[in-house]
Parts: structure tokens; C-alpha cells; sequence
């Protein structure tokens, strides 16, 4: 399979591209991003890698590092954790509260924000300091010790993170969140704040590429059925209520943020990161599912 030659056909029709997308706003320091960023990197389970654009520069990789605080939370509670939050796509808005209370605080899945802020809660009660376990595994599985939190991000999502803070005090109401709201808050903000690129976030979702072994090194840092329920996951709930069009355009296992940036893997072949931060209605990277639309489409392979 050529992919540079794919990923430069993308790279010219998309310029022709007319996105009408819009940037994130609500969380005020995102809206400061240049929104005509685009960047992709595809990692091969070969080893080669094919990027264009701004595929090395860092973003906020937001609901993106909801997939690395399941990993850490099912390394430490095994199938304990699904007493906490279910496993059904949600239908619905990342950060919708109706859902929650018909259904008694219990998260239709870890990728909606209750889901992610119960998984925040989880990795508080079992770690010491979750914050630097969570840099820690992140660093680990991408090979990048400069990786880190962004700090105005994370302060700014804080100053208006109402919704969030709304969503951990009706699960508290019902037991479903143990630690103080404040504290299950700052974990989640501080863990969505988190800065990669493309080239960074690919790498990293080597892991789920390649059956939990790292590419380098052959070390196997997570289960292979762990992995197969993480893809499961991504591929039923990883775009919210756009999880349907994902699998039905792109037909991969994925995960976006609303930082713009969107990763798919492709067991055993390839995982691949696209960025620009203008968003879909459903908030999603408009750019980023055309990219890897046409990526799927070209290549004619999909896990289907
Ligand atoms: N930090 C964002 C929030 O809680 C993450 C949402 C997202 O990327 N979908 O609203």
C-alpha cells in the first residue's frame, strides 16, 4: 500500500475542501487556536510513517485522553469498573445531563464526560497523585517525556466548566462519584488539557494498533482483550452521538476531542491522527472524519 502517495492526494483535494466548522469556544483559551490547522500522521504497524501539514505541532487533545484514562482505570479495577457505567452508545451529547438523571447516575459509557469523570474518580481513589500517573503512561506508551498538561487550558476549562461540574454533583447525588467534586474536577480538566501532536497521538495509539504491545520495544503493557474492548468502545461511543457516521464514513475505531483532533487505528495495520480544530455540529473535527473518510475509502480497507 503506497500511504504517502494517499495521504498527498488527500492533502490536495482537501484544500479545495469548503469548511464551514467551527472552532470551540466555550472553553475560552481553545478559541485562540489558528483554526486553519490540518495536520495528519499515519504509523504504520510496519514501522513507516507518512504525515503532511501540521502534523508535529502540539493541541489540546481534550476527550482524546478519555481513552487513556479507561486504559489506566481497567488496568487497576478489571471488569469491577462497568458496576460504575455502562458500555451502550449514548445517542447523545458529550456533555448532556437528562440521560444521567433517568438513569440513576450510572454513565452510558467512559467517553461521554460523566463517563470520564467517573473514570477521574476511580484513578483518585486507587493512585496517590493521579495527575503525574496519568503524564506518566502517556509519556510511556508515545515515547515523548516532554508531554504535558496545558496549563491555561486546564485553568480556563475550570473557570467555565459548568456543565462538567454540574455532571459530577447529580452522579454524587447518587453515589456514583466517592471524592470531592473539586478534586474528581481538576483530574479531568488537567487530563483533557493534555498537549500532543499528531505525530505524538499516532504513536501512542500504536498501543491499541498493535494488540497492547509497544512497536518498539515489544513490551506488552496491556492485555490483548483489554485492548479489543477499548476499540470496541471507540467504535461504538468515540464520537458521541455521531459514533453511526463515524463507522459508517470512516470505519475505524476512533476517539476525537474539541481541540479538533480525532485518532483511528486499525488493528494490526495502522493508527492514524488528524487535526484541525474546526468542528462538526456534533462536535467533531469537520476536516479531520473527511481526512480519514477519504483515508479508508482510498486504501479500500475497513475492519468491516
Ligand atoms: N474538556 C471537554 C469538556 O469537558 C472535553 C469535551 C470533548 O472533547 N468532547 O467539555
Amino acid at each position: 500500500m503506497n500511504y504517502s502517495k494517499i495521504l498527498n492526494q488527500i492533502e490536495l483535494e482537501l484544500k479545495e475542501f469548503p469548511n464551514n466548522g467551527k472552532v470551540a469556544s466555550y472553553i475560552p483559551e481553545l478559541s485562540k487556536v489558528d483554526p486553519e490547522k490540518f495536520g495528519i500522521h499515519l504509523y504504520c504497524i510496519s514501522g513507516s510513517n507518512h504525515s503532511f501539514g501540521n502534523s508535529t505541532e502540539r493541541f489540546s487533545i481534550q476527550s482524546i485522553s478519555k481513552v487513556f484514562g479507561l486504559t489506566l482505570a481497567m488496568q487497576l479495577l478489571g471488569d469491577s469498573l462497568w458496576k460504575r457505567m455502562d458500555v451502550e452508545p449514548s445517542g447523545n451529547a458529550y456533555n448532556s445531563l437528562f440521560q444521567l438523571e433517568r438513569e440513576n447516575g450510572i454513565p452510558r459509557n467512559p467517553f461521554i464526560n460523566s463517563g470520564a469523570l467517573v473514570i477521574s474518580d476511580i484513578l483518585i481513589s486507587e493512585y496517590e497523585n493521579p495527575k503525574d500517573e496519568i503524564l506518566k503512561f502517556v509519556r510511556r506508551i508515545s515515547g515523548k517525556p516532554t508531554i504535558d498538561f496545558d496549563e491555561k487550558v486546564a485553568q480556563s476549562e475550570k473557570q467555565h466548566g459548568h456543565r462538567n461540574t454540574a455532571l459530577a454533583n447529580l452522579m454524587k447525588s447518587f453515589g456514583n462519584i466517592k471524592n470531592e467534586i473539586n478534586q474528581v474536577l481538576d483530574v479531568y480538566f488537567y487530563q483533557c488539557s493534555l498537549a500532543m501532536s499528531c505525530e505524538e497521538l499516532a504513536k501512542a495509539f500504536m498501543l491499541y494498533a498493535n494488540e497492547g504491545t509497544l512497536l518498539e520495544s515489544n513490551e506488552q503493557l496491556l492485555q490483548p482483550i483489554k485492548v479489543q474492548r477499548i476499540n470496541a468502545l471507540m467504535q461504538t461511543c468515540g464520537f458521541y452521538d455521531e459514533a453511526g457516521e463515524f463507522a459508517f464514513r470512516v470505519g475505524l475505531p476512533g476517539k476525537s476531542g474539541v481541540g479538533g483532533g480525532i485518532v483511528a487505528v486499525h488493528p494490526e495495520k495502522y493508527s492514524a491522527a488528524v487535526w484541525s480544530p474546526k468542528l462538526n455540529q456534533k462536535g467533531n473535527s469537520l476536516l479531520g472524519m473527511e481526512a480519514l473518510e477519504r483515508l479508508t475509502t482510498k486504501t479500500g480497507l475497513s475492519i468491516f
